[in-house]
């Protein structure tokens, strides 16, 4: 899958301001700072489309952006990606925090076009507790789960599989690798637009 175009669309709090186009959509999600917004200008090769913000916590919208991908045949698809707000921020209150939860989890049951969510870990730390909840709540509803470890290129290519296999059991990983990503230097890119081509030609 080759991304020749990424164009932001629309914001989102509620469901009445989800895009009307009928697409398929990839979202993806992750503690604050975990790398999110430098992924997904890394994966759309567009440096400024998602914010790489210096404070944390901050994006508490739904960000759509339409991409436009060429197979190898040549053939086109749109789909929306799904830029959704971080979670456990530390310096957020209870009142952030529930409306995090309520909008977010309504997103993913509102959401019929929703074919994959990619779900970012730092592969530098074993899990944290809300990365396994948020795990944990999507594969109960359900949803199809690809997980993407971030900042790949900040641990020695030695210790790597060991981190990768500290990810995997704190998530408990029922099926599925996990892809290491660098945004700084594009390790992983290949393989998450592989894996995004699949689940959108099935
Ligand atoms: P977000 O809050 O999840 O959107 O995270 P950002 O994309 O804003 O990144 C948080 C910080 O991590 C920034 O200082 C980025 O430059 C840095 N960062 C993100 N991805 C990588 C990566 O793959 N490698 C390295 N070395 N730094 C990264």
């Amino acid at each position: 899958l080759n991304v020749i175009k990424a164009q932001y669309v629309a914001s989102a709090v509620r469901p009445d301001q989800y895009p009307p186009e009928e697409l398929p959509e990839i979202a993806f999600i992750g503690r604050s700072n975990v790398g999110k917004s430098s992924l997904i200008n890394s994966l759309c090769r567009h440096h400024g489309l998602a914010r790489v913000s210096a404070s944390p916590g901050k994006t508490q919208t739904i960000n759509y952006y339409v991409v436009t991908a060429k197979l190898p045949n040549e053939r086109r698809l749109e789909w929306y990606l799904v830029d959704l707000p971080g979670y456990g921020y530390a310096r957020a209150g209870q009142t952030q925090r529930r409306q995090w939860t309520r909008f977010v989890e309504e997103y993913f049951l509102r959401s019929p076009r929703l074919k994959l969510v990619c779900q970012l870990v730092d592969l530098r730390h074993p899990p944290q507790a809300s990365d396994v909840a948020m795990y944990g709540w999507l594969k109960t509803h359900n949803l199809p789960v690809q997980v993407v470890a971030t900042k790949t290129d900040k641990i020695g290519r030695t210790h790597v599989a060991r981190h990768l296999a500290a990810i995997k059991n704190g998530l408990k990983l029922e099926t599925g690798g996990i892809i290491a990503y660098s945004a700084l230097n594009g390790q992983g890119r290949d393989d998450l637009l592989d894996v995004i081509g699949q689940i959108l030609l099935k």
